[in-house]
């Protein structure tokens, strides 16, 4: 397993890399997004843990980069702190998983073997409720006739809701499903994106497909017409 650090802060890097040499892992560090980028084009890395403040080019637009480049190895995010919105904007960009400074390694490490044990994604059928389609091949989603535009992050969760349908879904339900790691119930990142996707997948359309079931979480309805 060979991973990229990619951190401006010599000591917290090579304190990662240390680390992960330590476990039988390679590992090599870039300093700037500009060298993350010119790394990952030359290498194949298994993952790649980035620190959200760098000089020039942030965490967050290093990863859209990335992945504008093509290149889907899996990104852990590192962030300064717990501010929803950073993890958004992380979530937004591409990155698979974020980790708040300071954090122990143990925990750093484990996020990178479950981010590499997930593999490549399988490439099902295109899923259907009502009008509304969702290919996850091509990441198109569609209602009627139109095309919508989705983020990372609000394409698996509608995804997770629409393999549910008709199903009570809690947040913490989503956030395994949508986000694949494990949070705090108190978290509201789930009702900002709730309310992201529901602006874009119904209220232009005059659908509700969309329920918040009071106490419980949300419903994914297949009749979405008002
Ligand atoms: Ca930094």
């Amino acid at each position: 397993m060979r991973v990229l650090i990619v951190e401006d802060e010599l000591r917290m890097a090579s304190l990662i890399r240390r680390g992960l040499l330590r476990e039988g892992l390679a590992a090599d560090v870039a300093g700037s997004g500009e060298e993350a980028l010119v790394f990952a084009g030359a290498h194949e890395y298994d993952a790649v843990v980035l620190d959200v403040l760098l000089p020039g080019m942030n965490g967050f637009e290093t990863c859209g980069r990335l992945r504008s480049e093509g290149v889907w190895t899996p990104v852990l995010m590192l962030t300064a702190r717990d501010a929803v919105e950073d993890r958004v904007a992380g979530l937004d960009s591409g990155a698979d998983d974020y980790l708040v400074k300071p954090f122990a390694f143990a925990e750093l490490l484990a996020r990178l073997r479950a981010l590499v044990r997930r593999g490549e994604p399988e490439r099902p059928s295109v899923l259907e409720v009502g009008d509304l389609s969702l290919d996850p091949a091509t990441r198109r989603v569609r209602r009627g006739a139109s095309e919508i535009e989705l983020s990372a992050k609000e394409f698996a969760l509608l995804e997770a809701f629409m393999r549910r349908q008709g199903i009570v879904l809690s947040r913490f339900d989503l956030l395994e499903h949508a986000w694949d790691f494990a949070y705090e119930n108190r978290s509201n990142i789930v009702d900002v994106y709730v309310r992201r996707l529901r602006a874009k997948i119904d209220e232009p359309f005059g659908c509700h497909s969309l329920e918040t079931v009071r106490g419980a979480g949300y419903r994914f309805r297949a009749q979405a017409a008002a």
